[in-house]
């Protein structure tokens, strides 16, 4: 079962908007064992949006729409969605009657504007949005006449109701999207999978390993060998962020669990004195959990990445079980003053130096109490930098109950602001990591 997925606003196609409504979506298709053929997005226009139905149905058996079905001028999928298959409006009474309780308390809102929402395609199918005002729609591509004329002769049958396609549009607030993907579509293709024997022939299957500390085309050559061997039913993608490498092995189908994982298993020992995880989740996650195993916490003493790396730890739900609290002392008067890092320390060394972030990483220790803390001091840039301290030069100190280490990194010259800052977060949290790891 192949879909394809257009979300359609000019908001897109500008920049002002991030299409994240398709990346989810995506996540969501590839969990059920659906394959995602291709992402399009249009602008609010007729042609366009009709161009982008056709190509999109010429490739795939569903297609999902987000966007454009709200009721003011620029939104015109539902009014384009009748053109493309051929049906018109009318009055929905369950749609009106839940835009009513929707908006009881908001008499304001329910206006002849409003009213064009219960205004929904004869033809289609009404999937009910609970949070928002834009039912969600479902088009079949092909008439269902033809569909049953053939379905009598057997064994054709299954071959027609296997091309029966069809669309869904769906709302583009993510919010809105969200809850009708998983309230409404989700179990709607499942119940078409399982009814229509529209399912997919395998599972998909996505194994991800992540690896700090070696260049992606170093590693390449490390598990060269291995990479060659692969099954041609297993592909393997790298994909690099911030200093970590995401190496995530794929089957569409074709390959078992079971497989895949002997694969890995394999993988594994060629790569292990790179491995952070072997799972694919954020960072402050990994760290989060491997502290939370072991009841352990953490806090944090920022100068450069100001306060950052605690907007990472502090994202992650449950984390009051591990993580006290931060210091953001980017002056040197509060380095001083809060983290008792010593007037002559800064003096001498500066307070992009090892020292510093040792007593940074110390004294938000005794401030806090906890097992684990990290310290960063740099030079973001993109002024600031000397000739022995350049821009991207970054100080980093871990304390752990073993001791204080400290290191240098150097994030580049070429690099801007948010990226230095990013990255140090990253190698502070990896660190982190790495340390607790060890201690198995
Ligand atoms: P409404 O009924 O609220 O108008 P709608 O279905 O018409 O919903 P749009 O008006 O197209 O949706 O978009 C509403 C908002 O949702 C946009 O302002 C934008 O911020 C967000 N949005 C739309 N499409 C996407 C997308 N693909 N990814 C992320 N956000 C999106
Ligand atoms: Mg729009």
């Amino acid at each position: 079962m192949k879909a394809e997925i257009i979300t359609i606003g000019d908001e897109l196609l500008i920049g002002q908007v991030v299409d994240t409504n398709s990346a989810w979506m995506a996540q969501r298709l590839n969990e059920q064992g659906i394959v995602l053929h291709q992402i399009t997005s249009v602008h609010d226009d007729r042609q366009h949006i009709l161009k982008a139905l056709d190509e999109a149905f010429s490739r795939a058996d569903i297609v999902l729409t987000t966007g454009g079905l709200g009721p003011t001028k620029d939104d015109i999928t539902k009014h384009v969605m009748c053109e493309y298959f051929g049906t018109t409006l009318v009055e929905d009474p369950c749609v009106r009657e839940h835009i009513h309780t929707l908006y009881k308390d908001r008499p304001d809102v329910l206006n002849r504007l409003t009213a064009t929402q219960w205004l929904v395609p004869e033809s289609a199918t009404i999937l009910p949005n609970r949070v928002g005002s834009a039912p969600i729609m479902v088009f079949e591509k092909e008439a269902k006449s033809e569909r049953l004329e053939v379905k009598g002769e057997g064994q054709n049958s299954k071959f027609l109701i296997q091309n029966s396609k069809f669309l869904i549009a769906l709302p583009g607030v993510p919010h809105e999207m969200k809850i009708a993907m998983t309230e409404q579509v989700l179990p709607y293709l499942r119940l078409k999978a399982k009814g229509e024997r529209l399912e997919a022939k395998g599972e998909i299957i996505h194994r991800t390993l992540m690896v700090y500390g070696i260049p992606e085309s170093k590693l390449a050559i490390l598990i060269e060998e291995w990479e060659i061997a692969l099954p041609n039913s297993m592909h393997l993608a790298y994909l690099p962020k911030d200093g970590i490498i995401r190496l995530r092995l794929s089957s569409y189908g074709e390959a078992t669990i079971e497989e895949v994982n002997q694969q890995l298993d394999a993988l594994r020992p060629l790569i292990s004195d790179y491995l952070i995880a072997t799972e694919d989740l954020p960072v402050e996650a990994i760290l989060g959990n491997l502290l939370k195993q072991r009841g352990q916490t953490i806090a944090t003493a920022e100068s450069c990445t100001g306060g950052r790396l605690a907007a990472a730890l502090n994202a992650q739900s449950g984390s009051s079980a591990y993580y006290m609290g931060s210091v953001v002392a980017y002056a040197n008067e509060i380095k001083e003053q809060v983290l008792g890092v010593k007037h002559i320390t800064l003096e001498k060394y500066g307070a992009v130096s090892e020292q510093t972030v040792r007593e940074m990483a110390d004294g938000v220790r005794r401030l806090m109490n906890t097992d684990y803390t990290v310290a960063t001091s740099g030079v973001a840039g993109p002024t600031g930098g000397t000739a022995d301290k350049p821009v991207g030069t970054v100080w980093i100190a871990w304390a752990t109950p073993e001791g204080t280490e400290a290191e240098c990194f150097h994030f580049g010259v070429a690099r801007e602001r948010e990226q230095i800052t990013q990255r140090a977060v990253t190698v502070a949290l990896v660190r982190l990591i790495q340390s607790l790891n060890s201690k198995h």
